[in-house]
C-alpha cells in the first residue's frame, strides 16, 4: 500500500509503498479516506529536536483521519465491513491504575499512531478495537477527519464551566478558534481570542469569534474595557504555548479563575507565581482527549451548533502532500485535509 513515511532521520516525509499492517485478534483493519495534517506531523516533517528523539524511523506517520472498516480480528464485535469509524491515536496500556479507574487519558503508558506505531497516512491502518469510534451518518467525512484535534480542543474548553462566564482564548490556531467556536457554542457570555499572525487573526474573524484581538498591537485590559468587564476573564484556554501569552492570560484573569492548557510550549519558561496565589487560580493540564467522553460531547456538538468546517482552508489529493505540509509550516492555513 502507499503510505507517508518518514524513511530517514532528515526533514522530510516520502510517500513509499510498505506492507499492509497485520492485524490482531482485537485489531480493526481501516481504510484510510481523508487524512488531516497536526502541527506534530509538521515538526516530524521538519525534524526538530523533539521529532529526532522520539520518532524511531522508518515510520508510517499521521494520526488524524476517517475511514472504513476494511477487516477486523477475531475478537472483535460490533463492527462491520463499510462501517464508516475514526479513532483515538492515543493508544493506552489498560493495565495502569489510572487505565482500570476508566480514566484513560491519564495512562502513563500512551502510545502515539503515527508517532509510536504506524500511522493513519497509508491506505490502511490497524487499530485496537477499543480505539475505534464510528462516525454516524450527519457527520460529513473532513469533519470526522478532523476529530483528533477538534477533541483536544472540546477536551480543553469543556474542562471548566463555560455557561455564562467570559472566556480568554490565546492562540487562534485551528485548535484555539475551534476552543473559542466552543466555549461560544455551549453558552459563554464573552469570548475574546488573542493572536500575533494576521492570517490566524483573519480566520477567526471570518469563522465568527465574538472579540479577535490582535495581542500584538493591543492590550487585553483596554478589551475588557470595551467588553464592559470590569474584573477579569472568569475561564482561560491556553492554545498557544507562548510564555507572553500565557502571562497575559495570568494577568487577565479574575480571582479565582480557571486556566486550562494546551499550548505546548518549545522550551521551559518563567511565570510570577505569586499571582496565581494571590488570584487563587486553578489551572489544568491537557492532553489528547477524554476516553471516550470527549468523543461523546463532540459528536453532539458537531451534531447540533458546532459549525467547524470554515477551518478546513485546504483540501488536496495526497499526491500534493508536499504543498499541505508546506502550508501547515508557513503558520498561514487553517487544518488541510488530505484526500486518500
Ligand atoms: P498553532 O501553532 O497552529 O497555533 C498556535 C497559535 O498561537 C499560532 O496561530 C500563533 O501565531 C499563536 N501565538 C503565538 N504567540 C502568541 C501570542 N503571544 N499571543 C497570542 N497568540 C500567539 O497550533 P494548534 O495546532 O492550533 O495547537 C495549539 C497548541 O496546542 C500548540 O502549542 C500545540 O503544540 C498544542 N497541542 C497540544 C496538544 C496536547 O495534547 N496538549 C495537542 C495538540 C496540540
Ligand atoms: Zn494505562
Amino acid at each position: 500500500m502507499r503510505a507517508l513515511v518518514k524513511a530517514r532521520s532528515e526533514p522530510g516525509i516520502w510517500m513509499e509503498t510498505v506492507p499492509v499492517p497485520d492485524i490482531g485478534p482485537n485489531d480493526v483493519l481501516i481504510k484510510v479516506r481523508k487524512t488531516a495534517i497536526c502541527g506534530t506531523d509538521v515538526h516530524i516533517y521538519k525534524w526538530d529536536e523533539w521529532a529526532r528523539k522520539t520518532v524511531p524511523v522508518p515510520m508510517v506517520t499521521g494520526h488524524e483521519f476517517v475511514g472504513t472498516v476494511a477487516d477486523f480480528g477475531s475478537a472483535v464485535t460490533g463492527y462491520h465491513v463499510g462501517q464508516r469509524v475514526s479513532g483515538e491515536g492515543h493508544i493506552v496500556c489498560g493495565q495502569c491504575r489510572n487505565c482500570r479507574a476508566g480514566r484513560g487519558h491519564l495512562c502513563r503508558n500512551t502510545l502515539g499512531v503515527g508517532v509510536n506505531r504506524p500511522g493513519a497516512f497509508a491506505e490502511y491502518l490497524c487499530l485496537p478495537q477499543h480505539n475505534v469510534v464510528p462516525i454516524p451518518d450527519d457527520v460529513s467525512d473532513e469533519i470526522a477527519a478532523i476529530f483528533d484535534p477538534l477533541g483536544n480542543a472540546v477536551h480543553t474548553a469543556l474542562s471548566f464551566d463555560l455557561v455564562g462566564e467570559d472566556v480568554l482564548v490565546t492562540g487562534a490556531g485551528p485548535i484555539g478558534i475551534m476552543g473559542a467556536l466552543v466555549a461560544q457554542a455551549v453558552g459563554a457570555r464573552k469570548v475574546v481570542i488573542t493572536d500575533i499572525n494576521p492570517t490566524r487573526l483573519d480566520l477567526a474573524r471570518r469563522l465568527g469569534i465574538h472579540h479577535v484581538v490582535d495581542a500584538s498591537a493591543e492590550k487585553l485590559s483596554d478589551v475588557m474595557a470595551q467588553e464592559g468587564m470590569r474584573e477579569g476573564f472568569d475561564v482561560g484556554l491556553e492554545m498557544s504555548g507562548s510564555a507572553v501569552a500565557f502571562r497575559d492570560m495570568i494577568d487577565a484573569m479574575n480571582n479565582g479563575g480557571k486556566i486550562a492548557i494546551l499550548g505546548i510550549a518549545p522550551t521551559g519558561f518563567e511565570i510570577d507565581w505569586n499571582k496565581v496565589i494571590f488570584k487563587m487560580l486553578t489551572l489544568k493540564g491537557i492532553y489528547g482527549r477524554e476516553m471516550f467522553e470527549t468523543w461523546y460531547k463532540m459528536i453532539a456538538l458537531v451534531q447540533g451548533p458546532l459549525d467547524v468546517s470554515g477551518l478546513i482552508t485546504h483540501r488536496l489529493g495526497v499526491d500534493s502532500y508536499i504543498e499541505g505540509f508546506e502550508a501547515m509550516k508557513s503558520g498561514n492555513s487553517g487544518k488541510v485535509v488530505l484526500d486518500w
